[in-house]
């Protein structure tokens, strides 16, 4: 099945995992009158990643994805496979108290260990380096915040390293660093082959998976879900999963209300010359800087260097949407001025008011996940087997952290413009402190 990303843009979309070798599994067309253990909404990390432990787990499972697999954020991710949230251990404790913060930590810690062993016990086809993710410091304060993450991380036994200047040019090749904080658990993968791969092994342990089908309505009748479709097919379900995250629209009340979701883009090189290559990213790692609107870069395993960062509200239209990741580029990466760009692709973030992942259990038998703020790889793939557990076992213990109340934000509307106006403030604040 070959996969389009939304929406189609003259010269733009194709996302730089998209290879002529590479092909979403079959998909089981759903059939009207179908029933089910578990039904799940959204074809994703989070959704295949259940879908794949439930089965194993014994229960019948259905995934239905509207689009085609991996044409959500999961297939247009930048890869970095890196453990933790945004928040820092302490401020994990502060929030949620002793005991859940510390369930939070443990679990947050041992995503990336989740993806990286899933790969190699279950030999997915996934190109994948294990090289670390460098938090990497424009300005003394963000300095100060690195020192701050790597004392609180090292106390919890992470393998890290605080860098100076000179380590930090090293590793990355990069311009412009005060030093940073280098997190070994971490590590980058090739994001749709992981999807794809999950696909897979999910069906092989016997989901189903249905593509192109939109879910329009889920109603709870006589002590079970119906799933109602676009196709017009409905399905009986003793429990459903919505893992429709920054793509959610309106199926669970308030959901997509809970979230702001924001383009987050990227660009690709083409496979770099030698001569250029050696000195982009030399160590192999995965970056995020500390700029208020950051910017993400890794090289592909084709040789690409891939660079993301936050885009405008509007959907692109245009190369010259991109133009600010690639002025950040040739500000990292002086020796690439006039490399071309050979792809340019977007995809939504989800983000909450309070920066955490939310669990919601609207009612009976219904689950719904959202809001991971781009940090969903990792964290998203190790929530399939928790969420799995859950329904199986019926165990609030199964989950990592508490399920809370779906709570919209108010004005919903109106936040996204003050979300676009906060970004061009923060995008000129960063530019002044080049
Ligand atoms: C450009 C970009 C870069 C990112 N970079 C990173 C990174 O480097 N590292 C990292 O950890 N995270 C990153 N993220 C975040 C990460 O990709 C996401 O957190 C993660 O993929 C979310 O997975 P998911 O399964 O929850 O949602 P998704 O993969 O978005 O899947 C949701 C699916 O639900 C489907 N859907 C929605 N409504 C319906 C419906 N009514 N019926 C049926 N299906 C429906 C959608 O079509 C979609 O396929 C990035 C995100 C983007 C967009």
């Amino acid at each position: 099945m070959s996969v389009q990303h939304e929406p189609a843009v003259a010269g733009v979309g194709l996302s730089a995992w998209m290879a002529p070798h590479l092909a979403a599994p079959a998909a089981d067309p759903l059939a009207d009158g179908e029933t089910c253990d578990l039904a799940i909404v959204g074809g994703g990390l989070l959704g295949l990643s259940t879908a794949l432990h439930a089965a194993r787990r014994g229960l019948s499972v259905r995934v239905i994805e509207a689009r085609g697999l991996g044409q959500g954020a999961s297939g247009l991710n930048g890869g970095q496979v890196i453990p933790g949230l945004k928040f820092d251990p302490e401020r994990l404790v502060g929030h949620f108290g002793e005991e859940t913060g510390e369930a939070l930590i443990s679990f947050v810690s041992s995503t990336a260990d989740v993806v990286f062993d899933l790969i190699r016990t279950e030999g997915l086809d996934v190109p994948s380096r294990r090289g670390g993710w460098i938090f990497a410091a424009h300005t003394a304060t963000a300095l100060e915040a690195a020192a701050n993450r790597h004392r609180q991380w090292s106390a919890r036994g992470a393998d890290a390293d605080l860098l100076d200047a000179a380590a930090i040019g090293r590793l990355t090749g990069a311009a412009g660093y005060r030093g940073g904080w280098l997190d070994r658990r971490a590590g980058v993968v090739q994001p749709l082959a992981l999807a794809f791969e999950l696909a897979r092994i999910a069906r092989a342990a016997g989901a189903r998976i249905a593509t192109g089908t939109r879910v329009t309505r889920l109603a709870r009748q006589a002590g079970s879900w119906r799933v109602q479709t676009a196709s017009g097919a409905t399905v009986k379900a003793a429990k459903v999963l919505v893992a429709t995250n920054a793509y959610s629209d309106g199926l669970v009340p308030g959901l997509a209300q809970s979230l702001v979701w924001l383009n987050s883009f990227q660009i690709a090189t083409p496979p770099l010359p030698d001569g250029i290559a050696a000195g982009v990213l030399p160590g192999g790692q995965a970056v995020s800087d500390s700029r208020r609107i950051l910017i993400y870069y890794r090289r592909s395993p084709d040789g690409r260097l891939i660079v993301g960062g936050r885009g405008g509200m509007p959907t692109p239209t245009r190369t010259l949407d991109w133009a600010h990741l690639e002025r950040a580029m040739t500000r990292l990466y002086p020796a690439l001025a006039g490399v071309s760009i050979e792809r340019r692709w977007f995809g939504r973030v989800a983000v909450t008011p309070d920066h955490l992942p939310h669990i919601h259990v609207p009612e009976e038998g219904l689950v719904a996940v959202a809001g991971c703020q781009g940090r969903g790889v990792g964290l998203m793939t190790a929530l399939g087997p928790r969420v799995a557990a859950y329904f199986a076992e019926g165990v609030r213990e199964a989950l990592p952290f508490p399920p809370t109340p779906i709570r919209p934000i108010p004005f919903h509307s109106f936040r996204r413009v003050g979300v676009a106006a906060t970004i061009a403030w923060y995008r000129l604040l960063d530019g002044l402190e080049r």
